[in-house]
């Protein structure tokens, strides 16, 4: 038995399936999980001492790869002097002043643990601004695991929710409207019905939860017109797409501006911090300024925004966005050839964010385009790459990071692992 085996029957004793957060489990693609023990730049290597290129990247934070220098430099240096002290201090003064410099729709910012929180602290914003009780969010989008975002679209007409958890009273999800994704007459029609009673459409810059499901820009900017026109504040959930794309925002990729963001992942650089943020007369809501409470123990503590502040700090030194554009192009051309004679294994990449989609002509762009079938043809990849040392997500719903870590001769072994995939006949 691997030392991965056995830590994982002790661990599934004292915590439900052995993990913390549930994709981890590996219950989608079969298998058990793995223990990681260190990571290298674009590897992470395993208890066993199993070495790994990485493209999950713990779910996207790690967009400068594992134990960047400059990062674990800075985390150090602070937490010498101590890593909490429930105060301010000047690192959260200096990541604020980043991210307001150099993201355009943000004129403040409040700081929180993880983009859960700061999802939900915008909408909560959004709600105590507008006055208004209801949300409309899309099928296939993340935004955390609040009560009232976990839902899907109600059966028949019905235009809200239904609980998609138990635990989630029906009355939580009756305020939660759902739409699919990429359909522009559905959104239209649900405006002119409800669009007086939202107050917040909430989207992810560029759905990637669910899929890689890049939106026609027509699309992004009529909801952008639609939340104005009904007085709704339109939230981009940027806690995955912030800075993966090649604008750094999905919204500057769409070309519109957005009421509210919410940051995380990255914005963190591997430490617990998520980030919510706008316009001024909108964030001078919240406590305790205005009415609209939200807080935190740990928010802010130094450790956390040394680790934001030296990741940010090194993305814009280093002209990440360009970093990545030159591996994602080498990849596109390799799989571009290696997929070329497989109808049923499509590609897709936005930045630092890819995706393989299964039995489609085309990309889907919307969570009900997407073919059920893709689970099983891709837990039998999964499996196969993580035997050749490469590490994706175990989920076919979920993308897979680039980081600047990587070079193009990792990409090189990536695709030279696929190809022997190919040939072992495992390729839908
Ligand atoms: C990961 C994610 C969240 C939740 O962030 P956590 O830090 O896991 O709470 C919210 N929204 C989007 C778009 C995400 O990708």
């Amino acid at each position: 038995m691997t030392t991965s085996e056995q830590l994982y029957r002790e661990a599934v004793k004292y915590m439900p399936a052995g993990v913390n957060s549930p994709v981890r489990a590996f219950r989608s693609v079969g298998g058990q999980p793995v223990f990681m023990a260190r990571g290298e730049g674009a590897h992470m290597e395993d208890v066993d001492g199993n070495r790994y290129l990485d493209f999950c990247g713990s779910w996207g934070p790690l967009i400068l790869g594992h134990r960047h220098p400059k990062v674990q430099e800075a985390v150090e240096g602070v937490v010498r002097n101590g890593w909490t002290f429930g105060t301010p201090v000047s690192l959260e003064v200096d990541l604020a002043k980043m991210v307001v410099e150099k993201l355009a729709p943000l004129e403040m910012v409040r700081f929180v643990n993880s983009g859960t929180e700061a999802a939900m602290s915008a909408i909560r914003l959004a709600r105590g601004y507008t006055g208004r009780d209801h949300v409309l969010k899309f099928s296939g989008c993340y935004h955390g695991h609040v009560d009232y975002l976990l839902v899907e679209a109600g059966s028949g007409l019905a235009t809200f929710g239904t609980a998609s958890s138990a635990g989630v009273p029906e009355d939580f999800a009756r305020l939660t409207a759902t739409m699919p994704l990429d359909d522009l007459a559905g959104l239209e029609r649900l405006f002119k019905e409800n669009g007086e009673q939202l107050a917040c459409a909430a989207i992810e810059g560029v759905p990637a939860n669910n899929g890689l499901l890049i939106q026609d820009r027509a699309y992004v900017q009529r909801l952008r017109e639609l939340c104005t026109e009904y007085g709704v504040m339109l939230l981009f959930d940027e806690v995955l797409s912030g800075f993966r794309m090649p604008e750094v925002l999905a919204c500057e990729h769409y070309g519109i501006t957005p009421d509210m963001i919410a940051l995380g992942k990255v914005i963190g650089g591997g430490m617990p911090v998520g980030a919510y943020g706008g316009k001024r007369e909108v964030m001078e809501h919240i406590a305790p300024l205005g009415n609209v409470y939200q807080a935190g123990t740990l928010s802010g503590n130094p450790a956390a925004m040394a680790a934001g502040l030296a990741t940010l700090q090194t993305y814009y030194e280093t002209d990440v966005p360009k970093q990545i554009e030159t591996l994602g192009t080498h990849l596109d051309k390799a799989l571009a050839s290696l997929l070329a004679d497989v109808p049923d294994l499509g590609y897709v990449r936005l930045g630092s964010l890819f995706w393989f989609y299964f039995y489609a002509r085309e990309a889907p762009r919307s969570a009900e385009a997407i073919d059920g079938r893709c689970g099983e043809a891709y837990a039998r990849i999964h499996a196969a790459l993580l035997s050749k040392g490469i590490y994706m997500a175990p989920s076919a719903y979920e993308v897979g990071f680039l980081n600047t870590a990587m070079t193009t001769g990792d990409l090189d072994r990536f695709v030279r692992a696929l190809e022997e995939v190919k040939t072992e006949g495992l390729f839908p």
